[in-house]
């Protein structure tokens, strides 16, 4: 099917971004196009002005500061997963990015449009709440930094304002004995997540001194089993421990979604085993 007309800008500044946004109030920013695009051509979004944000310099781009990185907006699923410096300090996010789509998707999808889009089988907003970071948005007030647990309000939902651009994303880089994983249940056709996990396990000796776990693809949005990680903390996070902590995920999970792909139950029971699973590969990482 081809989209509706639209009308299609092409601003060379963030300001000028901005003003866009605020004059033609049901424009879309285009980013890599990869969600937006299609849903377009299934008439699912006809907005009358596309925005066009791959010719604003700096929006793309990763960079250590401190203790966190910093990966610009445009920044694509293909320079996340190959970078160097997120694999050596923040391995989750190369792990996660390598999963999506194909080459040809990971090749023009962005960091910025994946976590704006708020798909609820999407592998970033996992990960990145497994990780704890934080989004950066510019709208005609200036910057503001979002939480990412605050970020993600509902199905294909966020905390952005519509006349707001997502200009970074910064997540905390991770020392050595912090193990993590990246595990999902993809849809054999399109490869999004029908259940997607994130662990993150940190580790001193033999001992557990943290965790986190999150289950993706399952509900609206990413749900961490705070039960699993307390349970966790202080064990010696062996098969066992994990096994244990990972019977925590059913009662996280409320509303799980049921579709063509997998029923509500059948979801719930993948958690349950990748959870575990995740939770077992990350302690091996830490270890
Ligand atoms: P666009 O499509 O350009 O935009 C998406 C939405 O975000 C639009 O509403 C747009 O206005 C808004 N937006 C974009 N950038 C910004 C910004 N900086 N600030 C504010 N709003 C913004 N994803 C997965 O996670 N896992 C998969 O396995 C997967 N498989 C895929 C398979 C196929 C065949 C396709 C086509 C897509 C797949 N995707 C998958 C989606 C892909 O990751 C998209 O790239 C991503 O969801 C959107 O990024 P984009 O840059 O293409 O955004």
């Amino acid at each position: 099917m081809y989209s509706a007309n639209f009308d299609y800008y092409r601003p060379t500044t963030l300001n000028e971004a901005v003003s866009l946004l605020q004059k033609h109030k049901d424009a879309k920013l285009l980013a890599g196009g990869h969600s937006l695009l299609p849903a377009m051509k299934l008439r699912a979004s006809a907005p009358s002005a596309l925005v066009d944000i791959g010719r604003i310099s700096g929006l793309s781009g990763i960079s250590k500061d401190g203790g966190n990185l910093k990966i610009g907006a445009l920044t694509t699923h293909n320079a996340v997963a190959t970078s160097g410096t997120v694999k050596a300090e923040c391995g989750l996010l190369a792990e996660t990015a390598a999963h999506i789509g194909d080459q040809q998707v990971r090749n023009r999808g962005t960091i910025g449009g994946s976590l704006a889009h708020a798909d609820p089988a999407a592998d970033y907003p996992t990960a990145l709440l497994a990780l704890g970071g934080s989004v950066t948005a510019m709208g005609p007030k200036g910057t503001r930094d979002i939480a990412v647990e605050s970020f993600f309000t509902g199905l294909f939902s966020t905390a952005l304002a519509a006349d707001e651009v997502l200009t970074m994303v910064i997540v905390p880089a991770y020392g050595k004995s912090t193990g993590t994983s990246y595990m999902k249940h993809r849809h054999p056709a399109s490869s999004y997540a029908v259940v997607g996990v994130a662990a993150m396990v940190m580790m001193s000796g033999r001992k557990c001194t943290g965790a986190r776990l999150v289950v993706g693809g399952a509900t609206a949005n990413p749900v961490r089993v705070k039960a699993a990680e307390e349970a966790l903390n202080g064990s010696a996070a062996d098969e066992a421990a994990c096994a244990a902590a990972a019977r925590h995920v059913a009662g996280a999970l409320k509303d799980v979604m049921s579709d063509l792909y997998a029923s509500a139950d059948y979801r719930v029971h993948l958690a349950t085993v990748m959870a575990k699973r995740a939770l077992m590969a990350a302690v091996s990482k830490a270890k």
